[in-house]
């Protein structure tokens, strides 16, 4: 049967949100492939990008593959503070070896602090071109919880994120 012109994947990640040692385990602020200055940091087996983790979720669910913590499992030692634009880079190797590219994606980032606000074009810009596609293919928006929750409180960052792939096959796109 013919590939799909188009598949939708979603993605979502959570990273706790620490102190960095002795008083907790985050580690350096890390969101996007950038680094922010803040007085907390993710606790994660890698780097602990949210954005990245649920970016490369997202890719990997349009494509009915493996997830993140499959393909790269945290009881790995390879993967222990790895620089999660690694994943991201698989996710879009897979994908293009499937004959995908990426339509458009839409992330949604929850944190209270930092603020992503000041930071969005950055982030959006980077993110574009880790998925090597046009700024306007990507689109990202900061939310508080409304101090509510965990989330609320600082402890933690989540992100949501739905992408479209697109087929770069003639055949699909002339269907
Ligand atoms: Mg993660």
């Amino acid at each position: 049967m013919a590939s799909p012109a188009i598949r939708i994947g979603h993605g979502y990640d959570l990273h706790r949100l620490e102190e960095p040692p002795p008083a907790g385990q985050g580690r350096p602020f890390v969101l996007g492939g950038l680094a922010f200055e803040h007085g907390r940091g993710p606790v994660g087996h890698s780097d602990g990008d949210a954005l990245l983790h649920a970016v490369t979720d997202a890719i990997l669910g349009g494509l009915g593959l493996d997830d993140i913590g499959q393909l790269f499992p945290d009881s790995d030692p390879r993967w222990d503070g790895a620089d999660s634009k690694i994943f991201l880079e698989e996710a879009c190797r897979l994908m293009r070896s499937m004959g995908y590219e990426i339509a458009n994606l839409d992330a949604t980032v929850i944190l209270e602090r930092p603020k992503i606000g000041p930071h969005k074009t950055a982030l959006r810009t980077t993110l574009a071109g880790l998925l090597e596609v046009e700024a306007d293919r990507v689109n990202l928006k900061g939310k508080t919880h409304e101090k509510v929750d965990a989330v609320g409180e600082g402890r933690a960052i989540e992100v949501h994120v739905v992408v479209l792939l697109e087929s770069t096959s003639e055949d699909s796109r002339n269907r």
